[in-house]
């Protein structure tokens, strides 16, 4: 199953890919997580991308596809992944199409989570808080300051992505107000429908 979680920051989806990952077997492909690895050993990538990720802008698509086309190579993708956080654009979104198309595959679904825009920035900084508490490392773009930012960059660059996906076929819509275990629910209603 290859899949797709949409939604802006703080919606939910790398906590809903998770569970998926344990359900489904198949690996979360964030891009977020795969940029921040790249900052932390200070790699050529790394390193271009840290000051756009500061700043809560979104990095370069060619960066981007670049890395999400290697990864999807490797062989834990080969019976399906969930991208967490990619496409966030329409030249990705084109990107990944011909990513799967010239190896014979294609999309099952995206999965877009709708939440309201308030209760955005309040579950980013209870995740920050979290993190704080837990020891964690916290992110530095999970403030309020960046988060504006990271929010416009969603409805820019990112929200076109429904409409894109509507017209294909395969956009399915999940309320992610409900609880998370509700969330899940219905995730799996949605994917046991496919
Ligand atoms: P995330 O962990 O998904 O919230 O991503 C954190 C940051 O990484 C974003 O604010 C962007 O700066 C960058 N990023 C992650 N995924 C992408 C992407 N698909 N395209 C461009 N930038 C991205």
């Amino acid at each position: 199953m290859k899949l797709i979680l949409l939604g802006p920051p703080g919606a939910g989806k790398g906590t809903q890919a998770q569970r998926l990952v344990e359900k489904y077997r198949i690996p979360q492909l964030s891009t977020g997580d795969m940029l921040r690895a790249a900052v932390s050993a200070g790699t050529e990538v790394g390193k271009r991308a840290k000051s756009v990720m500061d700043a809560g802008e979104l990095v370069s698509d060619d960066i981007v596809n670049a890395i999400v086309s290697e990864r999807i190579d490797q062989p834990d993708c080969a019976h399906g992944f969930i991208l967490d956080g990619y496409p966030r654009t329409l030249v990705q979104a084109d990107a990944v199409e011909s990513m799967l198309a010239s190896k014979g595959k294609k999309l099952d679904c995206v999965i877009e989570l709708l939440v309201d825009d308030k209760a955005l920035v309040g579950r980013i900084i209870k995740r920050a808080e979290e993190a704080a508490a837990a020891g964690q490392p916290v992110r530095k773009d999970d403030n309020a300051e960046v988060f504006e930012e990271r929010l416009r960059e969603y409805y820019k660059k990112t929200a076109p992505l429904t409409g894109y996906y509507y017209a294909k076929g395969i956009l399915r819509s999940v309320d992610g107000m409900l609880a998370i275990d509700a969330v899940s629910e219905e995730i799996d209603a949605v994917l046991a429908s496919l």
